[in-house]
């Protein structure tokens, strides 16, 4: 029997963006079986829970075409990268390339894997040219002074972040008021 390909995207998502989103429509046709691992350890100080970035990534998996949704899972993982890869038999890492900036960083992290597990590949899937300069930093920077970022995430996480950001706004006008 041949056993299926199962790849493995991995991030922080947080939160999931246009750019994620096509990396993961275009990689799910390069494989048989595609998994999101959410990285739950929170290193990086994220704006969302790990609980929260699963739940907005199944959201946005469920409005992607029927034959594709249904070979994606997501899935939370705080072990490291090759354990998590391993321990659903993928033969393959995928990672979105956006510019020359990602470029030193991944390739470190992939010849790393590579001498972690030889077994398991890491393949780049270059940003498409609509949404290579999307990234979740600067959609949450321009979200947190009140910017427009329909333009960069879906309406549902747009809504996210309106609300997420929108206590903080609220004191920050209650107090413009008062020293006016
Ligand atoms: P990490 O903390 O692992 O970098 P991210 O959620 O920031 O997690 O990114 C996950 C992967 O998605 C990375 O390979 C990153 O380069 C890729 N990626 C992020 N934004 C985009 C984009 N706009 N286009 C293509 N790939 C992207």
């Amino acid at each position: 029997m041949v056993r299926p390909h199962v790849g493995v995207y991995p991030g922080t998502f947080d939160p999931i963006t246009n750019g994620h989103c096509d990396i993961i429509r275009r990689g799910v046709r390069i494989v048989d079986r595609l998994i999101i691992g959410v990285a739950s350890n929170d290193t990086k100080g994220p704006l969302f829970s790990a609980e929260e970035r699963i739940e907005i990534v199944r959201e946005e998996i469920g409005h992607l075409d029927d034959g594709d949704r249904e070979r994606i899972e997501v899935r939370p993982f705080d072990n490291l990268l090759m354990h998590f890869a391993q321990s659903v038999r993928a033969s393959v890492i995928l990672r979105g390339l956006r510019a020359v900036s990602d470029f030193e960083y991944e390739f470190q992290m992939a010849g790393m894997n590579a001498r972690l597990n030889p077994e398991i590949e890491t393949v780049f899937l270059m940003a498409s040219d609509r949404y290579q300069f999307i990234s979740s930093r600067f959609v949450k920077e321009i979200a947190a002074l009140g910017g427009d970022v329909s333009h960069f995430v879906s309406p549902r996480v747009a809504a996210r972040l309106v609300a997420r950001f929108a206590p903080q706004r609220g004191r920050s006008r209650r107090r413009t008021a008062a020293a006016d």
